[in-house]
Protein backbone atom coordinates (compact mmCIF):
# COMPACT_ATOMS: atom_id res chain seq x y z
CA UNK A 1 0.00 0.00 0.00
CA UNK A 2 1.44 3.46 -0.96
CA UNK A 3 0.88 6.67 1.62
CA UNK A 4 -1.62 8.00 2.10
CA UNK A 5 -3.11 4.91 2.00
CA UNK A 6 -6.35 6.51 -0.60
CA UNK A 7 -8.73 4.27 -1.98
CA UNK A 8 -7.43 2.68 -5.08
CA UNK A 9 -10.47 4.13 -7.80
CA UNK A 10 -9.45 7.54 -5.90
CA UNK A 11 -5.86 7.55 -6.68
CA UNK A 12 -4.62 10.34 -9.01
CA UNK A 13 -8.44 11.99 -9.07
CA UNK A 14 -8.29 15.38 -9.50
CA UNK A 15 -10.97 17.24 -6.90
CA UNK A 16 -13.85 18.32 -9.05
CA UNK A 17 -14.77 22.01 -9.57
CA UNK A 18 -14.27 24.79 -12.04
CA UNK A 19 -10.92 27.29 -12.13
CA UNK A 20 -11.70 29.84 -9.45
CA UNK A 21 -9.28 32.89 -11.48
CA UNK A 22 -9.60 36.37 -10.72
CA UNK A 23 -11.32 37.39 -14.14
CA UNK A 24 -12.63 40.41 -14.63
CA UNK A 25 -16.04 38.64 -15.90
CA UNK A 26 -16.71 35.70 -14.52
CA UNK A 27 -19.53 33.34 -16.13
CA UNK A 28 -18.30 29.67 -15.31
CA UNK A 29 -20.24 28.99 -12.47
CA UNK A 30 -23.90 29.72 -13.08
CA UNK A 31 -24.33 31.91 -10.10
CA UNK A 32 -26.14 35.22 -10.36
CA UNK A 33 -24.52 37.94 -10.93
CA UNK A 34 -26.63 40.39 -8.68
CA UNK A 35 -25.06 40.78 -5.11
CA UNK A 36 -27.25 41.68 -1.58
CA UNK A 37 -28.38 45.03 -1.59
CA UNK A 38 -27.17 46.97 1.78
CA UNK A 39 -30.46 46.63 3.71
CA UNK A 40 -29.99 42.49 2.88
CA UNK A 41 -26.34 42.59 4.19
CA UNK A 42 -27.24 44.53 7.60
CA UNK A 43 -30.36 42.13 8.00
CA UNK A 44 -28.21 38.87 7.60
CA UNK A 45 -24.98 40.10 9.44
CA UNK A 46 -27.47 40.82 12.47
CA UNK A 47 -29.19 37.75 12.23
CA UNK A 48 -25.64 36.15 12.53
CA UNK A 49 -24.84 38.33 15.47
CA UNK A 50 -27.58 37.04 16.92
CA UNK A 51 -26.92 33.64 16.81
CA UNK A 52 -23.35 34.35 17.64
CA UNK A 53 -24.42 34.65 20.96
CA UNK A 54 -24.71 31.49 21.47
CA UNK A 55 -21.70 29.76 19.46
CA UNK A 56 -20.78 28.03 22.77
CA UNK A 57 -23.73 25.58 21.95
CA UNK A 58 -25.05 23.41 19.16
CA UNK A 59 -27.38 24.32 16.76
CA UNK A 60 -30.88 23.26 16.49
CA UNK A 61 -29.78 19.42 14.88
CA UNK A 62 -33.32 19.81 13.02
CA UNK A 63 -33.36 23.30 12.07
CA UNK A 64 -37.27 23.70 12.80
CA UNK A 65 -37.12 27.03 11.92
CA UNK A 66 -34.93 26.73 8.82
CA UNK A 67 -37.57 23.55 7.62
CA UNK A 68 -40.66 25.47 8.21
CA UNK A 69 -39.53 28.39 6.77
CA UNK A 70 -37.99 26.19 3.61
CA UNK A 71 -41.30 24.57 3.20
CA UNK A 72 -43.53 28.11 3.29
CA UNK A 73 -41.43 29.14 0.27
CA UNK A 74 -42.09 25.51 -1.57
CA UNK A 75 -45.54 25.96 -1.17
CA UNK A 76 -45.72 28.65 -3.18
CA UNK A 77 -45.18 25.60 -6.08
CA UNK A 78 -47.86 23.69 -5.44
CA UNK A 79 -51.90 24.31 -4.16
CA UNK A 80 -50.85 21.01 -2.32
CA UNK A 81 -48.45 23.21 -0.10
CA UNK A 82 -45.56 21.56 1.44
CA UNK A 83 -45.09 21.12 4.97
CA UNK A 84 -41.74 21.09 7.11
CA UNK A 85 -41.86 17.58 8.10
CA UNK A 86 -40.96 16.99 3.80
CA UNK A 87 -38.00 19.53 3.79
CA UNK A 88 -35.00 18.61 4.60
CA UNK A 89 -31.49 20.58 4.26
CA UNK A 90 -28.30 20.50 3.80
CA UNK A 91 -24.63 22.43 3.01
CA UNK A 92 -25.81 22.90 -0.36
CA UNK A 93 -27.70 20.54 -2.92
CA UNK A 94 -24.79 18.76 -3.58
CA UNK A 95 -24.55 17.41 -0.26
CA UNK A 96 -28.65 17.01 -0.12
CA UNK A 97 -27.94 14.58 -2.87
CA UNK A 98 -24.59 12.94 -1.59
CA UNK A 99 -26.62 12.56 1.57
CA UNK A 100 -29.62 10.73 -0.31
CA UNK A 101 -26.89 8.43 -2.35
CA UNK A 102 -25.18 7.35 1.25
CA UNK A 103 -29.22 6.53 2.46
CA UNK A 104 -30.60 5.40 -0.49
CA UNK A 105 -27.38 3.98 -3.16
CA UNK A 106 -24.39 2.01 -1.22
CA UNK A 107 -23.00 -1.19 -2.73
CA UNK A 108 -25.01 -3.94 -4.74
CA UNK A 109 -27.42 -0.83 -5.70
CA UNK A 110 -27.66 1.45 -8.72
CA UNK A 111 -28.07 5.22 -9.72
CA UNK A 112 -28.35 6.39 -12.61
CA UNK A 113 -28.64 9.60 -14.83
CA UNK A 114 -29.09 10.18 -18.44
CA UNK A 115 -26.07 12.00 -20.58
CA UNK A 116 -25.22 15.10 -20.51
CA UNK A 117 -25.86 15.39 -16.95
CA UNK A 118 -24.29 17.10 -13.65
CA UNK A 119 -20.74 15.94 -13.69
CA UNK A 120 -21.13 15.89 -9.96
CA UNK A 121 -23.77 12.46 -9.84
CA UNK A 122 -21.00 9.75 -10.98
CA UNK A 123 -18.92 11.50 -7.95
CA UNK A 124 -21.75 11.02 -5.36
CA UNK A 125 -22.21 7.28 -6.58
CA UNK A 126 -18.51 6.96 -6.88
CA UNK A 127 -17.78 8.47 -2.95
CA UNK A 128 -21.49 6.10 -2.14
CA UNK A 129 -19.84 2.85 -3.70
CA UNK A 130 -23.22 2.82 -6.05
CA UNK A 131 -22.82 1.37 -9.18
CA UNK A 132 -23.12 4.19 -11.98
CA UNK A 133 -25.35 3.80 -14.43
CA UNK A 134 -25.79 6.60 -17.58
CA UNK A 135 -28.64 6.75 -19.70
CA UNK A 136 -28.19 8.53 -23.31
CA UNK A 137 -30.16 11.81 -23.98
CA UNK A 138 -31.38 12.87 -27.65
CA UNK A 139 -29.40 15.08 -30.10
CA UNK A 140 -31.31 18.17 -29.03
CA UNK A 141 -30.73 16.89 -25.49
CA UNK A 142 -34.49 15.58 -24.26
CA UNK A 143 -35.38 12.41 -23.68
CA UNK A 144 -36.70 9.42 -25.59
CA UNK A 145 -39.83 8.78 -22.38
CA UNK A 146 -39.67 5.47 -23.91
CA UNK A 147 -36.17 4.26 -23.87
CA UNK A 148 -35.39 6.11 -20.62
CA UNK A 149 -38.55 4.11 -19.12
CA UNK A 150 -37.33 0.69 -20.32
CA UNK A 151 -33.66 1.40 -19.04
CA UNK A 152 -35.18 2.01 -15.33
CA UNK A 153 -36.95 -0.96 -15.12
CA UNK A 154 -34.00 -2.61 -16.34
CA UNK A 155 -31.59 -1.08 -14.35
CA UNK A 156 -34.23 -0.87 -11.12
CA UNK A 157 -31.47 1.65 -9.66
CA UNK A 158 -32.40 2.40 -5.87
CA UNK A 159 -31.75 6.50 -7.13
CA UNK A 160 -32.83 8.37 -10.48
CA UNK A 161 -30.98 11.50 -10.75
CA UNK A 162 -32.70 14.00 -13.00
CA UNK A 163 -31.59 17.75 -13.24
CA UNK A 164 -34.55 19.64 -14.99
CA UNK A 165 -33.36 22.03 -15.86
CA UNK A 166 -30.40 19.66 -16.90
CA UNK A 167 -26.81 20.91 -16.42
CA UNK A 168 -24.84 22.15 -18.98
CA UNK A 169 -27.71 21.63 -21.56
CA UNK A 170 -30.51 23.62 -19.83
CA UNK A 171 -32.91 21.24 -21.18
CA UNK A 172 -36.38 21.21 -18.80
CA UNK A 173 -38.31 18.05 -18.61
CA UNK A 174 -42.08 17.68 -19.48
CA UNK A 175 -44.00 16.93 -16.00
CA UNK A 176 -44.96 13.97 -17.50
CA UNK A 177 -41.31 12.09 -18.43
CA UNK A 178 -41.41 13.09 -14.24
CA UNK A 179 -44.61 10.86 -13.77
CA UNK A 180 -43.46 8.09 -16.11
CA UNK A 181 -40.20 7.47 -14.63
CA UNK A 182 -41.48 7.46 -11.51
CA UNK A 183 -43.79 4.99 -11.85
CA UNK A 184 -41.04 2.98 -13.83
CA UNK A 185 -38.62 3.32 -10.67
CA UNK A 186 -41.27 1.10 -8.59
CA UNK A 187 -39.68 1.89 -5.07
CA UNK A 188 -36.91 3.15 -6.60
CA UNK A 189 -36.14 7.13 -5.62
CA UNK A 190 -36.76 9.52 -8.62
CA UNK A 191 -34.67 13.09 -7.37
CA UNK A 192 -36.07 15.90 -9.76
CA UNK A 193 -33.03 18.36 -9.59
CA UNK A 194 -34.16 21.82 -9.74
CA UNK A 195 -31.08 23.79 -8.70
CA UNK A 196 -31.99 26.15 -11.84
CA UNK A 197 -35.75 25.41 -11.25
CA UNK A 198 -36.80 29.17 -10.98
CA UNK A 199 -35.37 29.95 -13.95
CA UNK A 200 -37.73 27.72 -15.93
CA UNK A 201 -40.00 29.37 -18.88
CA UNK A 202 -43.67 30.30 -18.02
CA UNK A 203 -46.17 27.38 -18.00
CA UNK A 204 -43.70 24.97 -16.91
CA UNK A 205 -44.80 23.49 -13.36
CA UNK A 206 -42.21 22.64 -10.69
CA UNK A 207 -42.04 19.11 -9.93
CA UNK A 208 -42.85 20.02 -6.26
CA UNK A 209 -46.86 19.62 -7.85
CA UNK A 210 -46.32 16.23 -8.38
CA UNK A 211 -45.01 15.10 -5.14
CA UNK A 212 -49.06 13.80 -3.79
CA UNK A 213 -49.37 11.48 -6.70
CA UNK A 214 -45.87 10.13 -6.34
CA UNK A 215 -44.25 8.67 -2.81
CA UNK A 216 -40.77 8.04 -4.48
CA UNK A 217 -40.43 11.55 -5.99
CA UNK A 218 -37.81 13.62 -4.21
CA UNK A 219 -37.27 17.28 -5.24
CA UNK A 220 -33.78 19.43 -5.26
CA UNK A 221 -33.49 22.49 -4.86
CA UNK A 222 -30.35 25.46 -3.56
CA UNK A 223 -30.25 29.06 -2.53
CA UNK A 224 -27.37 28.82 -4.95
CA UNK A 225 -28.72 29.68 -8.32
CA UNK A 226 -31.70 32.29 -8.45
CA UNK A 227 -31.54 32.86 -4.59
CA UNK A 228 -28.25 34.44 -5.39
CA UNK A 229 -26.65 32.58 -2.22
CA UNK A 230 -24.07 30.49 -3.76
CA UNK A 231 -21.77 31.53 -0.89
CA UNK A 232 -24.25 30.59 1.52
CA UNK A 233 -24.12 26.82 0.91
CA UNK A 234 -27.72 26.04 1.29
CA UNK A 235 -29.55 23.19 -0.10
CA UNK A 236 -33.31 21.81 0.33
CA UNK A 237 -34.64 19.00 -0.62
CA UNK A 238 -39.04 18.01 -0.83
CA UNK A 239 -39.99 14.26 -0.40
CA UNK A 240 -42.08 12.01 1.34
CA UNK A 241 -41.13 12.63 5.09
CA UNK A 242 -40.08 8.76 5.18
CA UNK A 243 -37.72 10.15 2.91
CA UNK A 244 -36.10 12.85 5.01
CA UNK A 245 -35.95 10.78 8.10
CA UNK A 246 -33.75 7.66 6.21
CA UNK A 247 -31.43 11.11 5.34
CA UNK A 248 -31.55 11.69 9.29
CA UNK A 249 -29.81 8.36 9.91
CA UNK A 250 -26.84 9.61 7.62
CA UNK A 251 -26.37 13.00 8.31
CA UNK A 252 -23.43 14.12 10.61
CA UNK A 253 -24.92 15.96 13.86
CA UNK A 254 -25.47 19.20 13.76
CA UNK A 255 -24.50 19.31 10.01
CA UNK A 256 -25.92 22.82 9.32
CA UNK A 257 -24.15 25.72 11.82
CA UNK A 258 -26.11 27.69 13.45
CA UNK A 259 -24.21 30.82 11.54
CA UNK A 260 -25.91 28.90 8.39
CA UNK A 261 -29.32 28.30 9.75
CA UNK A 262 -29.69 32.31 10.66
CA UNK A 263 -28.07 33.27 7.49
CA UNK A 264 -30.55 31.45 5.49
CA UNK A 265 -33.61 32.16 7.59
CA UNK A 266 -32.39 35.92 7.43
CA UNK A 267 -31.95 35.50 3.13
CA UNK A 268 -35.29 33.80 3.05
CA UNK A 269 -37.05 36.87 4.47
CA UNK A 270 -35.36 39.17 1.67
CA UNK A 271 -37.04 36.26 -0.71
CA UNK A 272 -38.37 38.85 -2.69
CA UNK A 273 -35.19 41.30 -3.31
CA UNK A 274 -32.74 38.18 -4.01
CA UNK A 275 -35.15 36.85 -6.15
CA UNK A 276 -35.80 40.14 -7.89
CA UNK A 277 -33.88 40.18 -10.72
CA UNK A 278 -35.20 36.14 -12.22
CA UNK A 279 -37.31 37.90 -14.94
CA UNK A 280 -34.36 39.75 -16.36
CA UNK A 281 -32.14 37.11 -16.00
CA UNK A 282 -34.43 35.34 -18.03
CA UNK A 283 -34.65 37.73 -20.44
CA UNK A 284 -31.51 38.50 -20.97
CA UNK A 285 -30.65 34.24 -21.93
CA UNK A 286 -33.36 34.59 -24.14
CA UNK A 287 -31.76 37.23 -25.80
CA UNK A 288 -28.16 35.59 -25.74
CA UNK A 289 -29.50 32.16 -27.12
CA UNK A 290 -30.83 34.86 -30.13
CA UNK A 291 -27.77 36.42 -30.63
CA UNK A 292 -25.69 33.34 -30.23
CA UNK A 293 -27.99 31.88 -33.31
CA UNK A 294 -27.41 34.98 -35.26
CA UNK A 295 -23.48 34.02 -34.98
CA UNK A 296 -23.61 30.92 -36.72
CA UNK A 297 -23.86 28.75 -33.89
CA UNK A 298 -25.78 25.81 -32.46
CA UNK A 299 -26.94 26.70 -29.44
CA UNK A 300 -29.25 24.48 -26.91
CA UNK A 301 -32.66 25.42 -25.74
CA UNK A 302 -32.28 26.71 -22.39
CA UNK A 303 -35.05 26.89 -18.97
CA UNK A 304 -31.82 27.65 -17.02
CA UNK A 305 -29.16 30.83 -16.50
CA UNK A 306 -27.08 29.86 -18.35
CA UNK A 307 -26.36 28.33 -22.68
CA UNK A 308 -24.62 25.54 -24.00
CA UNK A 309 -23.37 26.50 -27.36
CA UNK A 310 -21.01 25.66 -29.94
CA UNK A 311 -19.68 23.32 -31.53
CA UNK A 312 -16.00 24.17 -31.84
CA UNK A 313 -13.35 21.85 -33.52
CA UNK A 314 -11.21 22.84 -30.56
CA UNK A 315 -13.50 24.47 -27.94
CA UNK A 316 -9.83 24.86 -25.39
CA UNK A 317 -8.46 27.66 -27.62
CA UNK A 318 -11.95 29.41 -27.84
CA UNK A 319 -12.12 28.97 -23.46
CA UNK A 320 -8.36 30.56 -23.46
CA UNK A 321 -9.27 33.09 -26.06
CA UNK A 322 -12.08 34.44 -24.05
CA UNK A 323 -9.81 33.63 -20.76
CA UNK A 324 -6.96 36.02 -22.60
CA UNK A 325 -9.90 39.02 -22.84
CA UNK A 326 -11.32 38.69 -19.13
CA UNK A 327 -13.76 36.43 -20.14
CA UNK A 328 -14.42 33.09 -17.73
CA UNK A 329 -16.66 30.68 -18.95
CA UNK A 330 -16.74 26.75 -18.81
CA UNK A 331 -15.53 24.04 -20.85
CA UNK A 332 -17.73 21.74 -20.02
CA UNK A 333 -20.65 19.23 -22.07
CA UNK A 334 -20.26 17.35 -25.22
CA UNK A 335 -16.81 17.47 -27.13
CA UNK A 336 -17.32 20.44 -29.06
CA UNK A 337 -19.37 23.14 -26.92
CA UNK A 338 -18.98 25.99 -23.99
CA UNK A 339 -21.50 26.88 -21.54
CA UNK A 340 -21.57 30.40 -20.72
CA UNK A 341 -23.90 31.75 -17.56
CA UNK A 342 -26.08 34.91 -17.92
CA UNK A 343 -24.94 37.75 -16.73
CA UNK A 344 -25.51 41.53 -15.93
CA UNK A 345 -25.97 43.19 -19.17
CA UNK A 346 -22.45 44.59 -19.34
CA UNK A 347 -20.91 41.17 -18.65
CA UNK A 348 -23.07 40.05 -21.70
CA UNK A 349 -21.59 42.78 -23.62
CA UNK A 350 -17.86 41.65 -22.96
CA UNK A 351 -18.69 38.30 -23.57
CA UNK A 352 -20.15 38.74 -27.12
CA UNK A 353 -17.31 41.25 -27.49
CA UNK A 354 -14.77 38.58 -26.57
CA UNK A 355 -16.34 36.14 -28.60
CA UNK A 356 -16.60 37.94 -31.56
CA UNK A 357 -12.79 38.78 -31.58
CA UNK A 358 -11.80 35.38 -30.75
CA UNK A 359 -13.98 34.05 -33.38
CA UNK A 360 -12.41 36.81 -35.61
CA UNK A 361 -8.84 35.89 -34.23
CA UNK A 362 -9.42 32.16 -35.21
CA UNK A 363 -11.30 32.78 -38.53
N1 LIG B 1 -27.43 20.46 -9.25
C1 LIG B 1 -27.06 21.02 -10.40
C2 LIG B 1 -27.73 20.59 -11.66
C3 LIG B 1 -26.05 21.99 -10.40
O1 LIG B 1 -25.65 22.54 -11.55
C4 LIG B 1 -25.45 22.38 -9.17
C5 LIG B 1 -24.37 23.42 -9.08
N2 LIG B 1 -23.58 23.62 -10.13
C6 LIG B 1 -25.88 21.74 -8.01
C7 LIG B 1 -26.88 20.80 -8.09
C8 LIG B 1 -25.26 22.00 -6.68
O2 LIG B 1 -25.38 23.29 -6.23
P1 LIG B 1 -25.24 23.67 -4.70
O3 LIG B 1 -24.46 22.60 -4.00
O4 LIG B 1 -24.57 24.98 -4.72
O5 LIG B 1 -26.65 23.72 -4.18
Amino acid sequence: MSFPPIRPELAGIEPYGAPQLDVPVQLNVNENPYGPSPACVADIAAAVSEAATGLNRYPDREFTALRTALASYLSRDTPHGVRPEQVWAANGSNEVMLQLLQAFGGPGRTALSFAPTYSMYPEYARDSLTRWVAGRRESDFSLDLDVARDLVKSEQPSVVLLPSPNNPTGTALPPEAVSVLCEAAGDGLVVVDEAYGEFRREGVPSAVELLPEHRNLVVSRTMSKAFAAAGLRLGYLAADPAICDAIRVVRLPYHLSAVTQAAALAALRHEKELLGRVDELRAERDALVVWLREQGLEVAESDANFVLFGRYADRHAVWQGLLAHGVLIRETGPEGWLRVSVGTPAEMTAFKTALTDVNGERA
